[in-house]
């Protein structure tokens, strides 16, 4: 590994150095090795995967640490947070020169641990191992895992669960809540962090005539690209408080997540959402509520001359969130259904397949792959209400008579995954690994490592399609 160590040049406020506490009888759960590649590991760092992604070993390079924030959750002011169950462990350079942070989760508890025991279990492990996974492939910015560990140790959760860790990659781990921490206790730390911030993460923003303002944008439009790609592939976070959403825009911290299966926007995958804040169809605006909680914190950093206008400059940076999310959101969606970006009902015509879709309760991804393979018989057929779904198909048509066919057909393709990671998939292999056998999370990282092929060797029936309507559904817990 070739290490770039710069968290630690921040002020020793903002973190605390500690070393892992590895659980008992470590055990190898997965490795990606491809990652492992792209991140320059050694053969011999390779053949010690366990051994790094249980905690035993760490590197003379790099002191592990727990960093601290703050945060709002479920919209309320939370406090102080930070690593209460994981720890910075390497920054290192990849492939292309990008420093990636190495965050080994469940390594015991820190100074920022609140009630919690600092530790992870298998279960939620795997969840979010699988979901990371799942989203690189897929294309959206997101954390992603080299490997993870299980172990003989049990961790008392509603039942008591074996515990596990993974180690975490992200290109950045400085969260929005970083910022609400330093403003709250630190305040004089905050202009040497931001400063930092943008030397690492938007250096671009240095050479701007308002390099604050230009690296908010960056931000605003940033997350808005994250948010466009977690709405077109389905997937629902599930927790977006402040404290879990990242200054570069790339998906962080997996808690009771989920990949949408049968259409319905107001979904709520977290049980815990009592007031189903965090549905799927609420994640644009959670996201715009979370970044202009987020600027007020950049508000300290006005000059001091013109500091209103600084204010409103911080509001001007926010109106790009909407035509950001719109662009990507709309080029994203007439891919899917292979219609042409610009033509004026193209829009109008994918909100009536959604409508459908909603109305029917059909399934988000195997829909779009029946589109994409026109089997327009097959989903008129599961249509209670079949003229709907003639004017759809008309209108859709009508579109499309006029186009380049092959090039919008081949543009589906790279935009309708045949696999997506369902709850009860994931429930599988969990259900599994608990009884030591990683045969399905294998067969899980493998299948979902090319979602827009098919891979008949590879599939299962229940890869397809969603549990029967009168199936109870797997409940996610929201412990973790
Ligand atoms: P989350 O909702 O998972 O993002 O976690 C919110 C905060 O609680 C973060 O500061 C976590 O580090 C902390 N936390 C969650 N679970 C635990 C745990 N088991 N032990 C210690 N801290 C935890
Ligand atoms: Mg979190």
């Amino acid at each position: 590994m070739q290490f770039n160590s710069r968290y630690p040049s921040l002020d020793a406020k903002l973190y605390h150095e500690q070393m892992p506490a590895p659980l008992k009888g470590a055990k190898a759960g997965h490795f990606n090795e491809a990652l492992a590649d792209q991140l320059q590991w050694s053969d011999e760092e390779k053949a010690q995967w366990v051994e790094i992604c249980s905690g035993q070993k760490t590197f003379p390079e790099f002191h592990p640490l727990a960093m601290v924030y703050a945060g709002h959750q479920f919209g309320q002011w939370a406090g102080q947070l930070g690593d209460g169950r994981g720890l910075l462990i390497a920054q290192v350079l990849d492939r292309q020169g990008q420093t990636i942070d190495l965050h080994l989760k469940g390594a015991g508890s820190t100074p920022y641990s609140r009630m919690g025991d600092g530790r992870a279990v298998l279960r939620s492990v795997i969840r979010e191992y699988l979901a990371g996974h799942a989203l690189n492939s897929l294309g959206v910015p997101s954390s992603n895992s080299v490997g993870f560990t299980s172990s003989t140790q049990g961790v008392q959760r509603e039942t008591l669960e074996l515990g596990a860790m993974m180690l975490r990659t992200s290109d950045c781990h400085i969260r929005l809540g970083h910022f609400e921490w330093i403003n709250q206790y630190q305040p004089d730390l905050l202009a040497e962090f931001t400063q930092k911030c943008l030397a690492w993460h938007y250096p671009e923003c240095l050479d701007s005539e308002q390099p604050i303002l230009a690296f908010a944008t960056k931000v605003i439009q940033n997350t808005a690209v994250m948010i466009a790609k977690w709405q077109l592939v389905g997937f629902a976070h599930g927790v977006m408080n402040t404290d879990n959403l990242n200054i570069t825009g790339s998906t962080l911290d997996f808690g009771p997540y989920g990949f949408m299966e049968r259409f319905r926007p107001n979904w709520i995958n977290n049980h815990s959402d009592y007031n189903a804040r965090y549905t799927y169809q609420n994640q644009p605006s959670i996201a715009h509520w979370n970044l202009w909680n987020w600027l007020n914190n950049l508000i300290p950093l006005a000059p001091l001359e013109n500091k209103e206008q600084f204010k409103q400059d911080l509001v001007q940076c926010l109106e790009h969130f909407e035509p950001t999310f719109l662009e990507h959101y709309t080029h994203g969606l007439c891919q899917k259904l292979g219609l042409p970006t610009f033509h004026k009902d193209s829009f109008d015509c994918g909100m009536a397949f959604l409508n459908i879709l909603q109305s029917e309760q059909l399934d988000y991804t195997d829909s779009f792959i029946r589109l994409q393979n026109k089997q327009y018989e097959e989903i008129k057929d599961d249509c209670l209400d079949r003229r709907q779904f003639e004017s759809f198909l008309t209108q859709y048509e009508s579109i499309r008579e006029k186009q380049n066919i092959a090039e919008l057909d081949t543009e589906m393709k790279q935009a309708n995954p045949v696999y997506t990671l369902r709850n009860h998939m994931a429930q599988k292999a969990i259900e599994l690994a608990e009884r030591n056998d990683f045969s399905e999370v294998n067969r899980l990282f493998k299948l979902l490592s090319q979602p827009f092929t098919k891979q008949t060797d590879l599939e299962q029936a229940e890869d397809l399609a969603p549990l029967p309507s009168d199936f109870p559904e797997v409940m996610v817990s929201c412990s973790s």
